[in-house]
């Protein structure tokens, strides 16, 4: 259920071992949150401290080339994807302790990276303005197109036999001794497992039984320009404000609003202001680039920012693969592979620990009702 680049991965990758498999999406794929999304695989910024959404993330990224290679292979499709590194500048004394706290811990936990001074900064990338004060380069950090690889992957898990209905909205699971019913508009069909992979709509489903909400929809807004004639940036630009990805054909991405307002995924004249004002505090050449559009999108958060990855206690033969907050790209990889293992009875990963949907007692407890419902589409 879902076919956003989660659901799309965990597709492929029980297609590629072998397993029947049927993607239902409700809007069409790579249309929920994953459309809106910049792309990046940047766990050392978007963790950052040592803990589980670190390992998650540094796993997932180590598996990011051979995935994208397989994924480009299987489907024929051209996914951009770029391991620039990343630059995460500091404007301020506090924002300049902060990196250098983060700097001698990624350099321990011997991820490579690199501090550099202000005018090091500029040298490194021209356009960065003159008031920053420093900056921390980590080469790994990279971007990947979320739509064209979520594309990708519908492909490439339709050449190893997997199934796409869309539109097509699941409004309720039925356990049966055979399996679980899926109840969508248009009929209903027995699954030997559900994946719910319905990001930030995962919690409808539980919802009308009264369910305590694990997964709360969290709007980001992101604006696309076109960077002006002559040198483009070269790495992902970070500032506490907002950050800037530059594509291979010019166009830039500046994101990305987080804002707490329900199912709301419409733009704000706040939000692109916020943005555009933020970015040219760092690129000020950002002021010469021609606007193209604002892409929103809710991320599907949790109480403690990490994915829920695991079985449902409540439902048997249901299986979380959804709140990836603000790193559901990244960590598509890793939870396809995750999820593959445990549908197979692989050895459970220990990291799963961490990401159970038991953690969140009261919605487990809530769930006991043996059947869930969806809701709209608001
Ligand atoms: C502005 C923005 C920038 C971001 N930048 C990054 C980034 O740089 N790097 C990164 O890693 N992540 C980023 N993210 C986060 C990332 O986009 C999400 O974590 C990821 O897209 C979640 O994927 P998903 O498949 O779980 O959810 P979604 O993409 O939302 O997919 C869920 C799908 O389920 C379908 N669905 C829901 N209910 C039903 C139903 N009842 N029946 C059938 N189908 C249903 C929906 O239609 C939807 O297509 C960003 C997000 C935003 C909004």
């Amino acid at each position: 259920m879902g076919g956003g680049v989660i659901g799309c991965a965990v597709a492929y990758e029980l297609g590629r071992r072998g397993l029947e498999v049927r993607v239902l999406e409700r809007r069409g794929v790579g249309l929920g949150a994953t459309q809106a999304s910049a792309g990046m695989l940047a766990p050392f910024i978007e963790a950052e401290h040592a803990g589980p959404l670190r390992r998650l993330g540094s796993r997932s990224l180590e598996l990011y080339d051979q995935f994208v290679a397989d994924v480009v292979g299987a489907s024929g499709d051209s996914v951009p994807y770029d391991r620039c590194g990343t630059i995460e500048v500091a404007t301020d004394s506090v924002t300049l302790a902060r990196l250098e706290r983060s700097a001698s811990e990624l350099t321990m936990a011997g991820v490579g990276c690199r501090l550099v001074g202000g005018s090091e900064a500029v040298d490194d990338e021209p356009h960065l303005s003159r008031h920053v004060a420093g900056a921390l380069l980590v080469p790994s950090h990279g971007f990947v197109g979320a739509a064209p690889l979520t594309a990708a992957l519908r492909r490439a898990a339709a050449r190893h036999g997997v199934s796409f209905q869309s539109p097509c909205t699941v409004r309720r699971l039925a356990p049966t001794p055979q399996g679980i019913e899926v109840q969508t508009d248009s009929g209903g069909q027995l699954s030997d497992v559900v994946v719910l992979a319905a990001g930030s709509w995962n919690d409808k489903v539980g919802a009308e039984d009264g369910a305590t909400p694990w997964v709360k929809p969290v709007r980001g807004q992101l604006v696309r320009l076109q960077w002006p004639a002559g040198p483009r940036l070269t790495k992902v630009v970070w500032s506490s404000g907002c950050y800037v990805v530059p594509w291979p054909d010019g166009t830039t991405l500046v994101g990305a609003t987080v804002e707490d307002v329900g199912f709301d995924e419409r733009a704000t004249v706040a939000g692109v202001t916020g943005l555009l004002d933020a970015a040219r505090e760092v690129l000020p050449a950002i002021t010469r680039a021609q606007f193209e559009t604002v892409r929103v999108g809710l991320r599907p958060g949790t109480p403690d920012d990490l994915p829920i990855v695991g079985w449902s206690h409540a439902v048997p033969k249901l299986l979380y693969a959804t709140g990836h907050y603000r790193n559901g790209v990244l960590l598509a990889p890793l939870t396809a592979r995750l999820v593959a293992d445990l549908v197979l009875d692989a050895t459970p990963d220990p990291l799963l620990d961490a990401l159970a949907p038991g953690r969140f007692e009261a919605a487990a407890t809530a769930l006991t009702g043996a059947s869930v419902t969806a809701g709209s589409d608001t």
